[in-house]
């Protein structure tokens, strides 16, 4: 009897602190789903009760220690409900971003925090929690020799068997996110990057490249490329565009491709542990401005290669790719300038969240020319026609934003060269395969695209009949730096000319 009775205390302790731990905290991660099939919604509430079932197994194991568990957990508990609140109310997303503008403490989102709203839940968790375990001062919360002790490995073991069946399935979910993004966020940059010691130089004078690095955009859905839905009304319209429709990269995650297209890393390299030249090293040696600016969050694999550049803003980076409320690419522009006043070299690249899963949250609704769209994120419960429909808006919104750019590029006096590439294609249903990330050829084909100004076309006679001559080309993403380096017309330093679409 008297052991029953301690095994109740224990439930009641834990089911009551999960309760407060949902509202709190985990539902946050949840409430800016598209609630739009039953199938989907069922799979996401067994999702939210798995969570809470490791959390369980975690938090219990920890209890053990009470004193200190007493202590801590109250205090840890506030810290993340705080988090949780700009989840809640912005969707922003709790990732290496967020975690280095608090560490760095950035003032300006230390101002911003303070809101009469944010004190309010902030005093109404601290209430809740700390309420909640005068009145369970008493309990026995946990014990080695309880079957909740059992219970509670089983829930440590669920977290692992979920993370291995899927991939970051918890570890981007409160409050997991925040442990783990903060470790992200100690690790170094994964590629090592040579400096550049050489003399570099150039003759040239007044050239702006503009590179823009799209994401998860498939040659063949492009109209330009012959596909056979209108994707490109806007670009098919303009002249000195070439599109190159056999491009390969190996790299099917932004991770791993967009830093091998902005260095002198080649597809076939395959030893590990070497080091590698940014292309933005070289064009600083070469007194070019190099400027990036970007709307995806910074990645742990290539941010010392955005640093390279001499300016980077990274526009709206407390919204990663996962959140409902992300900045869409037109806002890029908004940060983009010709510079017409100097004779300067430039390069400039854009990088864009392009058309990262969730398709429906890179446009907006005007952009809705293919219907039905999706209605969940749940992929078992949608159709592939929904799915495929929603990719392709996302491409009818690059091509208004490309057409934009180029619209705004014509304004400038400079020799404007600018070349769209996306980090890696999409998997779209090719057997049975979704998104990218898989190991499938519909992954590996990116998007890519030319165009080049009036005043570009009179300097370089030579390099565009070339350019047009290569078109149907196979070509590997190694093209990139070296064809860049090439239109730079860069000299002391090393680059493969063979590799350039100029050349
Ligand atoms: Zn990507």
């Amino acid at each position: 009897m008297e052991k029953s009775k301690t095994w109740k205390q224990e439930i009641k302790f834990h089911l009551g602190l999960h309760l407060l731990i949902a509202v709190f905290i985990t539902i946050a991660s949840y409430v800016h789903f598209p609630f739009g099939s039953s199938k989907g919604n069922f799979v996401y509430l067994v999702h939210f009760l798995l969570l809470h079932f490791s959390l369980f197994g975690f938090i219990y194991i920890f209890s053990l220690f009470n004193k200190i568990f007493k202590i801590l957990f109250p205090i840890l508990f506030i810290v993340v409900s705080s988090f949780s609140y700009w989840v809640y109310t912005q969707d922003l997303t709790i990732g290496v971003g967020m975690i280095q503008a608090i560490l760095e403490t950035n003032t300006d989102i230390a101002i911003d925090v303070f809101s009469y709203q944010f004190i309010i839940f902030l005093l109404v968790s601290s209430f809740s929690i700390f309420y909640f375990f005068k009145c369970n001062k008493k309990l026995r919360i946990s014990s080695l020799t309880s079957p909740l002790f059992f219970i509670s490995i089983i829930g440590v073991l669920t977290f692992f068997v979920v993370e291995n069946y899927k991939y970051d399935a918890f570890k981007n979910r409160l409050p997991y996110s925040i442990f783990f993004n903060s470790m992200k966020y100690f690790k170094e940059s994964s590629i090592k990057l040579r400096e550049v010691t050489a003399k570099v130089s150039t003759k040239e004078e007044n050239l702006h490249v503009v590179l823009v690095i799209g994401e998860s955009v498939r040659s063949d859905h492009l109209f330009l490329n012959g596909y056979n839905r209108n994707t490109n009304p806007l670009l098919a319209q303009q002249k000195n565009l070439i599109s190159f429709k056999e491009v390969f990269t190996p790299y099917t995650f932004t991770a791993q491709s967009v830093p091998q297209i902005l260095t002198d890393k080649s597809i076939d390299n395959k030893q590990k542990k070497q080091e590698f030249t940014s292309l933005y090293s070289v064009l600083n040696k070469a007194s070019f401005k190099t400027e990036w600016i970007g709307n995806q969050s910074l990645e742990r694999s290539y941010k010392d290669v955005i640093y390279s550049n001499t300016s980077k803003t990274i526009i709206d980076e407390f919204h990663s790719f996962l959140s409902f409320k992300k900045e869409k690419d037109l806002a890029l522009l908004n940060y983009f300038s010709l510079h017409n006043n100097t004779l300067e070299n430039r390069i400039s690249t854009l990088h864009m969240i392009g058309s990262h899963w969730y398709y429906n949250n890179r446009v907006t609704s005007n952009f809705e020319y293919f219907k039905p769209i999706t209605n969940s994120k749940y992929f078992g419960s949608l159709e592939k026609e929904t799915l495929i429909n929603s990719y392709d808006n996302t491409i009818v919104y690059l091509d208004f934003f490309l057409n934009e750019l180029i619209q705004k590029l014509k304004k400038s006096t400079k020799k404007t060269i600018l070349i769209y590439i996306s980090d890696h294609g999409e998997t779209l249903g090719e057997d049975g395969k979704w998104l990218h990330a898989q190991e499938h050829n519909a992954s590996k084909n990116p998007a890519m695209l030319v165009w080049f100004s009036n005043n570009f076309k009179k300097s370089y006679p030579l390099e565009i009949q070339k350019l047009i001559s290569k078109k149907q080309d196979s070509i590997t993403t190694d093209f990139l730096f070296h064809s860049i380096l090439d239109i730079s017309k860069i000299e002391n330093y090393k680059y493969l000319k063979n590799q350039s679409i100029f050349n």
